[in-house]
C-alpha cells in the first residue's frame, strides 16, 4: 500500500509508543493522588508540558491538553470569545476566514447562534491566501475594540496552504485584537515558535504527528483570559477539567519533539518529492488543475481538480492499485456538498466535486510517488472514458 492520506491521520510511532507505554501499565497513576503513583503521573505530565513548551517557546503554564484538534479549536475560540465579551460587552464581533476547518467556523457559527456575536468572514484569493489588508480592512471597525478573537489556520488541510500568520497576527496585535491560528496541520512542518509568529493561541493535534488520535494541544499567551468549556476538578489549572490522560500527554510531547528533530531534513526532502510529483501530474494530465498555493503550501500535499472525472471514483480506481489518497478532507467525508474550502476559493461547484489531495509523511519515496503518479494518470483517464460514454 502507499499511504497518501497523511493529513487524516498518521500510525503512531513506535518511539511514542514506547514513551507512553509504561503510564498505561505500572505507572497508571491519577496525577492528582497524593502518594508515590500519583506524584509519578503529576511529574510526567509537569515533563509532557515543559517538553511540548519547548518546541513552541512558550511558559508550560501558557498550555492546555485537549482531547484533540477540535477541542483546542472550540476553547480558543468560545473561550476567549466568551471572556473577552465579559470584559467587555462591546467586544461581540468574530473575525474568521472562509478556509477554516469546521472546528473553527462551526464554533464560531455556534457562538453567533446561541451567545449573538456576529461573524466576519474574511475571503481568500483563488490559491487560498487571505490578503493582509483585506484582514486589516475587516478588524477595522471601531480599530478593532469590538473584535473578541480573530482566528485564521496556518496551513490549510484540504488544499495547503499556508497563510503568512506571522503578517496577520501583527496586524491584530495593532489592534488589540487575540490572534488564534489552527495549527494542527502545520505542526511537524512549520515552524511552530509561538512568540516568533506573535499568535496569542495555537491548537495542534496529536494524530497528524504520530501520537494516537484524541490528544491536542492549545496554547493561550499568558495574560490571554479564557473561559474554560469543561467543569469539574479543575485540572489543567482550571482550564479544562477531567483526570488527565497522562498517557496521550507524554505522547504528544514525545511526537512534537521528535518531528521538531526531524522537521529541517524532512521538509526539503518533502517539497522537492511533492513538486516531482505536481510537475508530473501537470504534465501528463492536461485536464489537471493544481489547487492551493504553488509555493506556499504545505511540504507535504498536493492537491488537484480533476475536470471531467469524479474525485470519488478516482480514489475508489487507485485504490484499487493500493494507493490511498483523500477525495476532501476526512471531516467532511460522507458529504455529497463540494468542499466550502473549495468553493471559498472561486471553484465552480462541478469541478470542486472533482478534487483529490495527497498527502504524505516524511518516510514516502521518490518511487512511491512515481507510482502513484503513473496510476492517477491511468485512473483519471478511466474514469473520464466512463463520465463521457
Ligand atoms: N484543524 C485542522 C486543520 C484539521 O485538519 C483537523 C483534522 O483533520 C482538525 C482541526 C481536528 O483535529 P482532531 O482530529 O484532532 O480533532
Amino acid at each position: 500500500m502507499i499511504f497518501l492520506d497523511a493529513a487524516a491521520t498518521t500510525p503512531v510511532r513506535r518511539a511514542v509508543i514506547e514513551a507512553m507505554f509504561p503510564f498505561l501499565t505500572n505507572q497508571f497513576g491519577n496525577p492528582s493522588s497524593h502518594h508515590e503513583l500519583g506524584e509519578a503521573a503529576a511529574n510526567a505530565l509537569a515533563a509532557a508540558r515543559d517538553q511540548a513548551a519547548d518546541v513552541l517557546g512558550c511558559h508550560p503554564e501558557e498550555l492546555v491538553f485537549t482531547s484533540g484538534g477540535t477541542e483546542a479549536d472550540n476553547l480558543a475560540l468560545k473561550g476567549i470569545a466568551l471572556a473577552r465579551r465579559a470584559t467587555d460587552p462591546r467586544r461581540s464581533r468574530l473575525v474568521i476566514s472562509a478556509i477554516e476547518h469546521p472546528a473553527v467556523a462551526d464554533s464560531a457559527d455556534y457562538l453567533h447562534r446561541v451567545h449573538g456575536f456576529t461573524v466576519e468572514v474574511v475571503p481568500v484569493g483563488p490559491d487560498g491566501m487571505v490578503d493582509p489588508a483585506k484582514f486589516s480592512r475587516v478588524l477595522a471597525g471601531a480599530a478593532g475594540a469590538d473584535v473578541a478573537v480573530a482566528s485564521v489556520m496556518y496551513a490549510n488541510n484540504e488544499v495547503g496552504t499556508v497563510q503568512d500568520v506571522a503578517a496577520l497576527a501583527a496586524i491584530a496585535r495593532e489592534r488589540g485584537v487575540p490572534f488564534h491560528t489552527d495549527a494542527v496541520q502545520a505542526a511537524g512542518w512549520l515552524p511552530l515558535d509561538v512568540r516568533a509568529l506573535g499568535v496569542d493561541a495555537l491548537s495542534i493535534s496529536g494524530h497528524k504527528l504520530g501520537a494516537p488520535k484524541g490528544v491536542g494541544l492549545l496554547y493561550v499567551r499568558g495574560g490571554v483570559g479564557f473561559e474554560p468549556l469543561i467543569h469539574g476538578g479543575g485540572q489543567e489549572r482550571g482550564s479544562r477539567s477531567g483526570t488527565e490522560n497522562v498517557a496521550f500527554a507524554v505522547a504528544l510531547a514525545t511526537a512534537l519533539r521528535l518531528s521538531e528533530a526531524d522537521r529541517a531534513a524532512g521538509v526539503e526532502h518533502a517539497i522537492r518529492l511533492r513538486d516531482a510529483f505536481i510537475d508530473q501530474v501537470l504534465a501528463r494530465v492536461p485536464s489537471a488543475r493544481l489547487t492551493g498555493h504553488r509555493t506556499s503550501r504545505l511540504p507535504s500535499v498536493a492537491s488537484f481538480c480533476f475536470p471531467g472525472t469524479s474525485g470519488e471514483s478516482v480514489l475508489l480506481e487507485l485504490e484499487r492499485q493500493s494507493i490511498i489518497c483523500s477525495s476532501g478532507s476526512a471531516c467532511a467525508a460522507g458529504s455529497d456538498e463540494p468542499s466550502a474550502v473549495l468553493t471559498a476559493m472561486g471553484i465552480e461547484r462541478e469541478v470542486a466535486q472533482t478534487a483529490l489531495r495527497f498527502s504524505f509523511g516524511s518516510d514516502v519515496t521518490g518511487d512511491q510517488l512515481d507510482a502513484a503518479a503513473d496510476e492517477l494518470v491511468l485512473a483519471v483517464e478511466r474514469v473520464g472514458r466512463l463520465g463521457r460514454g
